[in-house]
């Protein structure tokens, strides 16, 4: 039931700063030195090698005094713990997170633990956590755990274009899938409180439609401009679009199903392998399914999904034999009280959300069926 505390006040919330382009790392000591000078930097060891590094000599080259520590893989409550402890023993006064989404959640809720501020520096497009105040814990075998709020955004949001040019560009359509799933959550959840407590304001209802037009305008071309390594116009517009316009578009706009069936799909071990956005993409299209979108629309969703790769059937999420009581599980995990899906308007059942799930794989399949796979929108 959308509202029950029946608030009034609307409220939007934002980092203090955000940053974006090819030379960010490089430049990143001035930015960062409004933090403090002996930041606790955790990054996993693939990335130390492709930006912590040259980060890391950065920031050292303006007498900055960092700790390098390398993150552990997950987002736990565990993990946290263990960082926070050597925070607590170095005496850092910020944090900086460097790296895809967990190593990001992971940093939020160490610098909450700490009361540091941090900065996110995110090496891949592939989520839209960097710029919210809340981090989606894990347990240590990877299954959802909880969200976790925050009193703050991070301080800044500093984010390099030309390392996640590098990045594989299955990160960034995954965060596209993430990302297109903003606006057709948020526009579900007006007359919800969305993450800050408050009712979305216009400007969010704007951010989020801003972020799906960026993504149908240039979401291919990115992608591809991504398969080929270089920063184009496309590639900052949708990096901007997965990171800040979605980032700020979920946590004042709000969450619906896409998100809800996400999670309930943490519950199938064999889909651990997949990204976030690869699964919110998929819970995009039944999400349309359950509020009854024609065809047409429906068509553009799913037409743009195929066009960077991003799963709409089963077979393409790599269950192509999962059955109906995994499915139910799914559902049921999907409606659990406190779950997203109660922001929208509407009846929602388990039997409704598993036949919506069921429902967009067979319009998947459908499609593709009748286009061979993609259409032009
Ligand atoms: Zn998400």
């Amino acid at each position: 039931m959308p509202n029950p505390k029946q608030v009034t006040e609307k409220l939007f919330q934002s980092p203090q700063k955000y940053i974006q382009g090819p030379s960010a790392i490089q430049n990143a000591a001035r930015y960062l030195e409004t933090l403090g000078k002996k930041p606790l930097l955790t990054c996993d060891a693939f990335v130390h090698g492709i930006a912590g590094k040259p980060l890391i000599e950065a920031l050292q080259s303006h007498t900055f005094n960092v700790t390098h520590v390398e993150f552990g893989g997950e987002a736990s409550s565990q993990e946290v713990g263990r960082l926070s402890d050597i925070g607590r023993k170095e005496g850092n006064d910020f944090i900086i997170g460097l790296g895809g989404g967990k190593t990001i959640d992971c940093a939020k809720a160490v610098a909450s633990e700490l009361s540091l501020p941090v900065a996110i520096l995110p090496t891949t497009a592939s989520t839209d956590a960097p710029c919210s105040a809340l981090s989606v814990l894990y347990t240590p075998n990877g299954e959802f755990d909880r969200y976790t709020f925050f009193n703050t955004n991070p301080s800044i949001v500093l984010v390099d274009t030309s390392v996640i040019a590098k990045a594989p560009p299955r990160f960034l359509a995954a965060g596209m899938g993430d990302a297109i799933a903003t606006n057709v959550e948020a526009r579900l959840c007006k007359h919800s409180p969305n993450f800050g407590g408050g009712l979305p304001t216009e400007v969010s209802v704007a951010i989020g439609q801003k972020c799906e037009e960026i993504l149908f305008q240039y979401g291919r071309q990115a992608y591809e401009a991504n398969k080929a390594q270089v920063v184009t116009p496309a590639l900052e517009a949708v990096i901007e679009a997965n990171t800040l316009l979605s980032g700020l578009g979920f946590e004042s706009g709000g969450l619906a199903a896409a998100h809800a069936i996400h999670n309930g799909f943490t519950a199938i071990e064999s889909l651990h392998v997949l990204l976030h956005g690869e699964k919110v993409a998929f819970g995009t299209v039944a999400q349309l399914v359950l509020i009854g979108t024609p065809t047409e629309t429906l068509d553009k969703y799913i037409s743009f999904m195929l066009s960077v790769d991003l799963p709409v059937t089963f077979a393409l999420l790599g269950i192509p034999d999962v059955t109906d009581e995994q499915l139910r599980k799914v559902a049921k995990l999907a409606i659990a009280p406190g779950e997203t899906i109660w922001n929208m308007e509407g009846v929602i059942t388990e039997d409704s959300v598993f036949w919506a799930i069921k429902g967009a794989d067979a319009a998947g399949r459908d499609f593709i069926a009748r286009t061979g796979g993609r259409k032009e929108y």
